[in-house]
């Protein structure tokens, strides 16, 4: 048994010393057999968050209404959730009611694929009712049960089938295949954070651009967001090699290839899938510095300067992904000739607004914002030394104080 579950097996020991079952379940027993990067452990049991509670002395609450507890054990954190059936789902989306359940098998029937409805005892024993293991040899995403119920009961298992695709490269089974084109319609029934998070982890993995031929193939994509009608966008955003950019780099190329520029577009568009303002503000940068790339040879110091390096940086990757079909561009030199800049922020300049009301008879007002920002202008171009007594005798000779 690898690391991650050794340290978690204390856990699964202590509920059954307390006469319950618990089992490792879901993506990390996947991950373990596809001897890949285990993201999260997530321990199932026939305890009752009640029970759990009882058993552990350091739990939070995370999510009891669906059975789940999080137990603080040894710095870490591990979320117990109880084995349970979902009832009817009320309006594709979630299920209406959540029952406790004391049977493992019934807990992993509800489960999404069947590559994430396995379950490992203590002694690294695999549970696979529903031929989980076959999958993963076939690399197969295949629903538990019928398509059709699954996708019915929760649309957004659509979504996630395609992300697997993306971040397994796996395929979608035939069946599960048709169940995505005939229920396609019922992921506009799913809440936007959601369908953002599975967006943005297909994104995000290995075989992003099979995930979005699948998206087209499926036509899912006419319900995500904004992209009603993006098929050649996707189809375009799918041909190229996304993987050495990172997410919000690749907000922004999917942003391109719609045409979407303008600064009021994009957060129109970034504000449908729910972005945060922090990352609408980054991806409109990033573009806004890409389209400024398009019309300079190369990145001047004022550019440099003003877009900061990591800015500068994801819009010369971009700007080289788009022309050159490739991220061949010069990174290190770009960061050379930003380390070389006199100043990395208005902070460093070596004199203030307050400098400025010292050496004259002037008020406060607007102009020492201009006089601050024509300085830094020209400490930035290195036509003007950084220097205090310097900048003081320039700004008198050319009677800006
Ligand atoms: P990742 O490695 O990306 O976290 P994961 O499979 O662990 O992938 P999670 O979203 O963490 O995905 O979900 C944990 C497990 O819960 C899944 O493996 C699956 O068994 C189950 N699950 C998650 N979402 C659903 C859903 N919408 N319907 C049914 N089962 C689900
Ligand atoms: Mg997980």
């Amino acid at each position: 048994m690898i690391n991650p579950f050794k340290e978690a097996l204390p856990i699964i020991k202590k509920i059954e010393e307390a006469g319950y079952e618990a089992y490792f379940v879901g993506g990390a027993v996947r991950d373990y057999l596809l001897n890949i990067q285990i993201n999260d452990i997530d321990i199932a049991s026939s305890a009752t968050p009640e029970e759990i509670k009882a058993i552990f002395p350091h739990t939070i609450d995370v999510g009891i209404a669906h059975g789940t507890v999080m137990v603080i054990w040894n710095q870490d954190t591990y979320e117990i959730t109880t084995f349970r059936t979902e009832s009817t789902y009320l309006d594709y989306r979630r299920p209406e009611q959540v029952f406790f359940v004391r049977e493992l098998k019934e807990d992993l029937k509800r489960r999404d694929f069947t590559i994430n409805a396995m379950a490992m005892d203590k002694n690294g024993q695999i549970i696979d009712y529903f031929n989980g293991e076959d999958a993963l040899k076939k690399k197969e995403i295949k629903t538990v049960g019928n398509p059709n119920e699954r996708f019915q009961e929760d649309a957004l298992r659509m979504m996630r089938g395609i992300r697997f695709v993306s971040t397994l490269g796996f395929q979608v089974e035939m069946e599960t295949l048709k169940g995505i084109v005939d229920n396609q319609q019922l992921l506009s029934k799913i809440a936007v954070e959601r369908i953002t998070a599975e967006f943005e982890k297909l994104l995000q993995g290995r075989w992003c651009s099979d995930a979005l031929e699948i998206m087209i193939e499926t036509k899912l994509y006419r319900f995500l967001p904004m992209l009603e009608s993006a098929e050649k966008a996707i189809s375009q955003l799918a041909k190229l090699h996304l993987t050495k950019l990172e997410l919000p780099e690749k907000w922004a190329v999917l942003l391109l290839c719609l045409g979407v520029k303008d600064k009021q577009q994009i957060e129109l568009f970034l504000r449908a899938w729910k972005l945060s303002v922090k990352q609408i503000k980054t991806v409109q940068k990033i573009i806004y510095w890409i389209l400024q790339r398009e019309q300079m040879s190369t990145w001047s110091r004022q550019a440099l300067y003003f877009a900061t390096l990591s800015i500068a940086v994801s819009a010369e990757k971009i700007y080289h992904l788009l022309w050159n079909q490739d991220i061949c561009s010069d990174i290190s030199s770009l960061e050379e000739q930003y380390r070389k800049l006199p100043i990395k922020s208005k902070e460093e300049l070596a004199i203030s607004g307050n400098d400025l009301l010292r050496w004259t008879e002037k008020r406060p007002g607007p102009w020492i914002k201009d006089v601050l920002s024509l300085v830094e202008s020209k400490v930035v171009e290195q036509k003007l030394p950084n220097d205090k007594q310097l900048i003081k005798e320039w700004l008198q000779r050319c009677h800006q104080i």
